[in-house]
């Protein structure tokens, strides 16, 4: 079975493991904070605060930015669920905003619908590692004095108008799970230019405690002192080795990314059935996902007949609004984000992951093309 998505480990990466198991450190030690610079160099962003997967990373966003009861958040409807449960973690409302048909990103006039005297916040999803159009959403969130978050989980490695993703809004949120650009296994980040943020971040991920154990460690002291309740949300040292190591195939994994997209792109130029989404000529799609809509032909078909051809293609993702969970809290329901809904039935993933060779492309679209045509 081809997957829609796979890690990619040469043996660099697992000397780079090893090195540090063979350290003393093998969490809170000095490759945290390396990882984090290079992280922070490579997105052009101030300071990138690494944490123990992407939910932690959007969580502590929404806590960095003081939301909390009462508090709304628009987030859009086609996201993982991570996205809007990370608002709810703080005990804040997460509201649902539509897609743009086109992209399937989140639609600047569907947040301006939505916007209410208790908005706080956006959290725009790079869907698919395309970013989001920021200076749309950047104009609306000066002019109602909001933040704005990039869940940018898909879209490490891409760009906005020759800006990084990472670099684009005032938080930004990365997961390092192993269908992601870079991986270690589990891990995230946040990157920001605001250093109250990213202090308050640090603080977050290590139980709401001042300091450190490597830094108590250098002063010779035991004291220390929790000031608000944090969680564990640590990312080891050995982890931090693995990202390092990872983090310097980034642009060459995102060039051949690109080139699998290209490649789709051209087979399916003619095939009327099979509609690649929008990309907006001023953005670098860093191609997390590869998403077309199939039109006129029954989506279940399609994924069960290409499932059981050997290629594991996936639905991202349901409309968040529309889990029991949801439904039943927040009492969402069909009809909120119409467009969200259709792209829903149509949508389906194929395969593209950087050990993807061309020989794999063409045996997906032969699939692709007989099961539509059987
Ligand atoms: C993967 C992902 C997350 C969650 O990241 P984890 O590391 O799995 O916790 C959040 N948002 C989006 C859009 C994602 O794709």
């Amino acid at each position: 079975m081809i997957p829609y998505g796979k890690q990619y480990i040469n043996d660099e990466d697992i000397q780079a493991v090893i090195q540090v198991l063979r350290s003393d450190w093998l969490t809170t030690g000095p490759k945290v904070k390396e990882f984090e610079e290079a992280f922070a160099c490579q997105v052009e962003a101030r300071h990138a605060v690494a944490v123990s997967n992407g939910t932690a990373a959007l969580h502590a966003a929404v806590y960095a930015l003081d939301i909390g009861p009462g508090d709304e958040v628009i987030v859009p409807a086609i996201t993982f669920a991570a996205t809007a449960n990370a608002v709810v973690f703080q005990g804040a409302i997460p509201v649902f905003a539509d897609v743009d048909p086109g992209t399937l990103l989140i639609d600047p006039a569907s947040v301006e619908s939505r916007l209410t005297p208790n908005t706080k916040a956006i959290i725009a999803v790079d869907y698919a590692g395309q970013p989001c159009d920021y200076d749309i959403l950047m104009n609306i969130t000066k002019r109602y004095n909001l933040y704005l978050i990039d869940d940018a989980c898909h879209a490490l490695g891409g760009s906005y108008r020759g800006s990084p993703v990472g670099s684009l809004a005032d938080l930004n949120t990365f997961s390092l799970h192993p269908v992601k650009p870079i991986t270690t296994g589990e891990g995230g980040l946040i990157t920001t230019d605001n250093e109250a943020l990213a202090t308050r971040m640090r603080l977050f991920r290590n139980h709401g405690i001042t300091t450190d154990h490597q830094q108590r460690d250098a002063v010779g002291s035991w004291v220390y002192e929790m000031i608000d309740l944090g969680y564990n949300y640590r990312l080891t040292d050995f982890q931090c080795a693995l990202g390092l190591s990872q983090l310097k195939k980034l642009s060459e994994w995102v060039i051949r990314r690109q080139e699998i997209a290209a490649r789709y792109d051209a087979a399916f130029a003619n095939t009327a059935s099979v509609q690649p989404l929008t990309v907006r000529p001023y953005v670098d799609h860093a191609y997390h996902l590869y998403v077309v809509r199939l039109k006129g032909i029954d989506r279940k078909t399609v994924y069960c007949g290409m499932r059981a051809n050997g290629v594991g293609v996936n639905v991202h993702y349901i409309p968040v609004y529309l889990h029991p969970y949801y439904q039943k809290r927040f009492g969402t329901s069909y009809g909120l984000c119409p467009a969200a809904e259709l792209a829903y039935e149509e949508i389906i993933s194929l395969p593209v992951f950087p050990g993807m060779d061309d020989g794999m492309v063409d045996s997906v679209i032969t699939v692709l093309q007989k099961v539509i045509n059987d």
